[in-house]
């Protein structure tokens, strides 16, 4: 197991297609996740933009062709022309550690990095260590490899979300804006007969949220079922993008997707950007070439990333009325003006 030039740790959508690009272009790759098999437990709403590329090609299960925006008790405002997918998020993972282990990526599961030296060496917590001469972080926002480079997100949201049947069909993402739901916002998204029903806020009211979704729950009972079918939940990191590598001695350490900082401040959204950063980040393995991965994700990412900072950051400066709930969600013209 100890033989590689790129070890990918973390197996999300982000190590995942590092893997697979690194492998594809001739690399020995090592992968591994704590996890013990891909993708579960499910900590997702499910939604990705229809720009994303062909990678949820059987993975989708249903379509998404509006959003709609719930201000405080207002009535929605529908916005046409906000396509998406809802995926089935264990399938869709799965089938990308699949297309990584086709490329030739060793992936190792229930294999949990312990920490990580100053000279680059991975120890688990079996005790086995590992060194390779590229290091991809690739473990979500809590990394342990953006620890070791110094890159760490000190910015989060705390997040809940149930299931719950779906009384009619609907194919809108529904989004609930309030001064209630500090420094996030409520989701219904819709997955055929089901929904997942959830709430983000700043980690200081992460002991609100369960009284945050218990009444949207209660709000939708109209178009949802009252029994909870799943809880999940999870950190998201929004403080935008961090110092994408960094050495360990001589040991090159690249970051990817929520490890670099990628999920959109505003919308938590950061699948798509995982997918992308991934594959640039085992190109940029493969090429030694962490310069041009950095100019590339600042190129994709920067400006929008930055925008939606200095949104979250107003949203965050006093108690948000209606028009700056407004101004902060992309929805709405005047976030992006
Ligand atoms: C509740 C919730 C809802 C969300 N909804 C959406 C949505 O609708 N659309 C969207 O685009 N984004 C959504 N996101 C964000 C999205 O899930 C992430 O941006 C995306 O998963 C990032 O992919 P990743 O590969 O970078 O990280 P992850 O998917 O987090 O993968 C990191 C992997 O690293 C592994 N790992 C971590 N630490 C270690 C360790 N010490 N040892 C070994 N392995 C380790 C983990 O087990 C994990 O498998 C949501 C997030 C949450 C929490």
């Amino acid at each position: 197991m100890l033989d590689a030039d790129v070890l990918v740790l973390g197996l999300g959508p982000a190590g995942a297609s590092a893997a697979a690009e690194a492998a594809r272009r001739g690399c020995r790759v090592i992968a591994l996740d704590r996890k013990r098999e891909a993708g579960l437990p499910v900590q997702c709403a499910e939604f990705v933009p229809a720009t994303i590329d062909a990678s949820v090609a059987g993975v989708v299960r249903q379509r998404i062709d509006a959003m709609a925006t719930f201000v405080e008790n207002d009535a929605p405002d529908l916005k046409p022309g906000f396509p998406g997918y809802m995926l089935d998020r264990a399938a869709f993972d799965a089938s990308v550690v699949e297309a990584a282990r086709q490329a030739g990526a060793r992936t190792f599961f229930s294999s949990v990095v312990n920490r990580i030296s100053r000279d680059g060496t991975v120890t688990l917590a079996d005790g086995r260590s590992l060194r390779a001469p590229v290091i991809i972080g690739a473990d979500g926002p809590r990394s342990r490899a953006g620890k070791a480079i110094g890159s760490v997100n000190t910015e989060l949201v705390e997040t809940r979300q149930i299931s719950v049947a779906l009384k009619r069909p609907h194919a809108a993402t529904d989004i609930f804006l309030s001064a209630g739901i500090p420094g996030g916002y409520g989701w219904l998204f819709p997955k055929g007969d089901r929904a997942n029903l959830g709430a983000g806020v700043t980690p200081r009211y992460k002991s609100h949220l369960k009284a945050i979704i218990e009444r949207l729950h209660a709000g939708l009972l109209d178009r949802v079922g009252r029994e909870i079918l799943a809880l999940t939940g999870g950190a998201i990191p929004v403080g935008g993008m961090l110092k994408l590598f960094g050495l360990l001695e001589d040991t090159l350490v690249l970051l990817a997707g929520d490890a670099a900082g990628l999920a959109n401040p505003v919308t938590g959204a950061g699948i798509a950007a995982a997918v992308h950063s991934g594959r640039l980040a085992g190109e940029a393995a493969a090429r030694k070439s962490p310069h041009s991965y950095e100019e590339e994700l600042h190129d994709l990412y920067g400006a929008a990333l930055e925008r939606a900072l200095h949104r979250r950051r107003e949203l965050l400066d006093g108690v948000p009325g209606k028009t700056a709930l407004r101004r902060g969600w992309i929805a709405y013209p005047e976030y992006w003006q």
